[in-house]
């Protein structure tokens, strides 16, 4: 039995969060590789080391050196090193680091340091072997991880050694450059070490005891999940449940091991467990599984009158768009309307008056209107397929609520309900359809 273990921001932000780290390892000998985030938010308005080592690339750019910032970084891991008696030349590892990330001039270099310094403390602490992340995984030239190369380094690296810590959020680009993955980049990493070593298990190790059904933020003390299959998870983290990096499904998908969310201070808690279809067992009572939802997208509604009998319509639209070098968010369609919801930070700086205009050029629209400050909000659920009358009861609800929904895209996989409402009402909405289901 091989566990893998990833430990999140606030799981390393201080001595005592490690301390608990180290007797969730010690308390299962299973748990062989550990993956870690950089040190976290130890309170409310604290800032993350990974925030703080970005502005060290920036103070670099600008003044030559990072003195200032990368002072924070100095004196937090001093601080955690004292004060969990390892026995580390953390100074001067501090000092080369420091050097380093004036050489590099890189910000993924700067933000990588922090995973990598967070690495071999805890080795230090836990007693197990660093193996760097820079060694094992590999991005391709896209700048897309390459996978088949990664994996088959993580298991070959990794197949003599007993015990190890390895950095979570980066790897090398194909130039063999340090490159990250994005913000909260980690749960990748430990998904991918969770499929190299053939785990039987990805723990996922963070501050909520599991997934739960909603942004704790929004609404008050949501239940937890119990179950989820790696699509629905798909589903909601891409839609913003910022739990797990909504990239982090796919290694562990591959081998189909299950992942753990579990809470680094609650660990008696069960947590949520993401499995392949095939072992999901349906709970009857559940309708929904979850509710998740981003702010600012823009919908472009297009209207013509016999569109479908137009060939290469819809196509047009999308290569104006794909000109553009943006990514599409959804596509509903209707027997003479087409919408597009993009993301509307994509298109500052004029470039959505440019693209209306080239798509009424294109496809000489009847009708043409653009709809912004658009929160998109996902129902996803196994049961919603099964279950009649779950869209009425949605909309019944949030129509009680008096909230106008400006955009339905129920997706194909039956697996969810995408609304689309204005960013005032987001919260609102969530809390609607919390209440409506659970
Ligand atoms: P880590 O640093 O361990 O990777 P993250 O901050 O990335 O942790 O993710 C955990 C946080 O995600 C929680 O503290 C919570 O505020 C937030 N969150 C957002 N949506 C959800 C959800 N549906 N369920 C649980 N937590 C959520
Ligand atoms: N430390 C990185 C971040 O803050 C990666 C991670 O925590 O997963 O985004
Ligand atoms: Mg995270």
């Amino acid at each position: 039995m091989i566990k893998v273990c990833k430990f999140g921001g606030t799981s390393m932000a201080d001595a005592n969060a490690l301390r608990q780290v180290k007797s969730i390892i010690e308390a299962d000998s299973s748990r062989r590789f550990v993956v870690v985030s950089a040190p976290g938010k130890r309170h409310k308005n604290d800032i993350k080391i990974t925030d703080t080592l970005y502005r060290c690339y920036d103070e670099v750019v600008e003044l030559g050196n990072c003195k200032n910032a990368f002072s924070i970084v100095r004196e937090r891991f001093i601080e955690i090193v004292k004060d969990l008696g390892i026995d580390l030349d953390i100074k001067s590892i501090l000092d080369k680091t420091e050097e380093e990330i004036v050489l590099n001039k890189s910000a993924d270099f700067a933000a990588s340091r922090g995973e990598y310094l967070s690495a071999i403390v805890a080795a230090a602490f836990l007693g197990f072997e660093f193996v760097d992340a820079a060694s094992l995984v590999r991005f391709d030239s896209q700048g897309k991880l390459n996978a088949d190369y990664t994996n088959d380094k993580v298991a070959s690296k990794l197949a003599n050694v007993k015990n190890a810590v390895i950095p979570g959020f980066y790897g090398k680009n194909f130039e063999g450059q340090i490159k990250t993955f994005s913000r909260g980049g980690s749960d990748i990493t430990g998904s991918i070490i969770a499929r190299g070593v053939g785990a039987d298990l990805y723990e996922n190790w963070t501050d909520v005891s599991g997934f739960l059904i909603c942004d704790p933020r929004i609404v008050d003390d949501p239940k937890a999940i119990k179950q989820i299959t790696y699509k629905e998870l798909r589903e909601l983290s891409y839609m913003g449940a910022s739990v797990l990096h909504s990239e982090a499904i796919f290694p562990a998908m591959k081998g189909k091991i299950p992942i753990n969310i579990k809470n680094t201070f609650k660990p008696e808690d069960a947590g949520t467990m993401i499995v392949p279809n095939d072992r999901y067992e349906l709970d009857p009572d559940n309708v929904i599984t979850g509710i998740a939802g981003k702010k600012n997208f823009t919908v472009i509604y297009i209207e013509k009158s016999l569109m479908n009998a137009e060939v290469g319509f819809v196509r047009r639209i999308l290569s104006v768009i794909e000109h553009y070098g943006i990514c599409i968010e959804h596509v509903p369609s209707g027997i003479d309307t087409v919408s597009v919801v993009l993301s509307s930070e994509e298109l500052k700086g004029g470039i959505l008056n440019d693209m209306v205009n080239e798509i009424r050029e294109n496809v000489n629209p009847d009708f043409i209107h653009v709809i912004e400050n658009i929160s998109l909000i996902a129902t996803v659920g196994h049961g919603m397929a099964r279950r009649t009358g779950t869209a009425a009861r949605l909309f019944t609800a949030l129509a009680k609520e008096g909230i106008n929904i400006k955009m339905i895209d129920q997706g194909s996989s039956e697996l969810n309900i995408i609304i689309g409402v204005a960013n005032s009402d987001y919260e609102k909405c969530i809390r609607t359809i919390y209440k409506a289901f659970v």
